[in-house]
C-alpha cells in the first residue's frame, strides 16, 4: 500500500496531545525562607503555647514554654497534636541541650512519632556514636540516615520531612507500605525509604491497621527543645 501525504499528515504528532490543563496546580505562596509556613501549612507550634497539643492521655500539654520554643518537662510524658494526620509534609526544628549530658541514647534523646506509631528519631548525634540505625535522622531499628547531617549540641536544627502513611485492606493486611523522605538541615537523609512497620525498642517492626493519627513528639527524659512545627496535608 502506498501511503499518501494526507495519510502522514494525519499521523503527525501535534504537541498539544501530550499538554495537560486540568487540574491547574493550586498557588501556594513560599515563606520568606524554608523555615517560614508557606500559605496553606497548618501550624502546630508558633512559639508561644501548646494549644494544639495534648499529653498522651489526651489531657493538657505540660512541657515548657519559653523563648519561642517548647522543651521536653521531664516526667510529663509525649506530647501529641489535638489533630489527626495522613499523608503529610512536616517541617519541625529541635534542639539538644546545650549542656552535654550521658551518652548514646541518653543525650538529647527525642523523636518525632507519625501517626504515633513511626519514629523519626531525634538524638544529639554530634560527637556520640550510638547504633546506626538509632542516631539523629534514623527511622528508628529500621532504616540509617544516609549520612549524619547533625549540627553541635544547643543549635538549631532542622527536619524536612514527606510522610506516607501505609495503606490498609479492608481486613487489615497492608495493602502498600509507608514511605518517608527526609531532609536534615537541608541534607537528604532518607529518599523514599520504606516504613517497615511500627516502632518498636524490641522485635521487629509490626504491622498494624489504622487511619489517620497524631504527631507525637517523645518524653525521652532529656530536655530537647521544639520550635516552628507545621505541616501539609498531602491528599
Ligand atoms: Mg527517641
Amino acid at each position: 500500500m502506498i501511503m499518501t501525504t494526507a495519510a502522514f499528515s494525519q499521523d503527525k504528532p501535534d504537541p498539544k496531545d501530550t499538554e495537560v490543563w486540568k487540574p491547574e496546580p493550586a498557588i501556594v505562596s513560599p515563606g520568606k525562607d524554608i523555615s517560614h509556613p508557606p500559605s496553606d501549612a497548618i501550624i502546630l507550634f508558633d512559639g508561644r503555647n501548646l494549644d494544639s497539643w495534648t499529653d498522651a492521655r489526651g489531657e493538657a500539654a505540660r512541657w515548657t514554654v519559653g523563648n519561642g520554643s517548647m522543651t521536653v518537662a521531664k516526667g510529663t510524658g509525649d506530647v501529641k497534636t489535638k489533630q489527626t494526620f495522613g499523608d503529610i509534609q512536616l517541617h519541625i526544628e529541635w534542639r539538644s541541650p546545650e549542656k552535654v549530658e550521658g551518652d548514646g541514647q541518653g543525650r538529647g534523646n527525642s523523636g518525632i512519632f507519625f501517626c504515633e506509631l513511626y519514629e523519626l528519631q531525634v538524638l544529639d548525634s554530634y560527637n556520640n556514636r550510638t547504633y546506626s540505625n538509632g542516631q539523629a535522622g534514623s527511622i528508628y531499628k529500621q532504616s540509617m540516615p544516609m549520612v549524619n547531617a547533625s549540627r553541635r549540641p544547643g543549635e538549631w536544627q532542622t527536619y524536612d520531612a514527606v510522610f506516607i502513611t501505609p495503606k490498609f485492606n479492608p481486613d487489615g493486611t497492608l495493602n502498600a507500605p509507608g514511605h518517608i523522605t527526609v531532609f536534615h538541615n537541608g541534607i537528604l537523609i532518607h529518599h523514599h525509604t520504606e516504613i517497615k512497620g511500627t516502632t518498636e525498642y524490641i522485635g521487629k517492626p509490626r504491622i498494624v491497621a489504622h487511619g489517620k493519627g497524631s504527631l507525637r513528639l517523645q518524653d525521652h527524659g532529656n530536655p530537647t527543645s521544639f520550635r516552628n512545627i507545621w505541616v501539609r496535608e498531602l491528599n
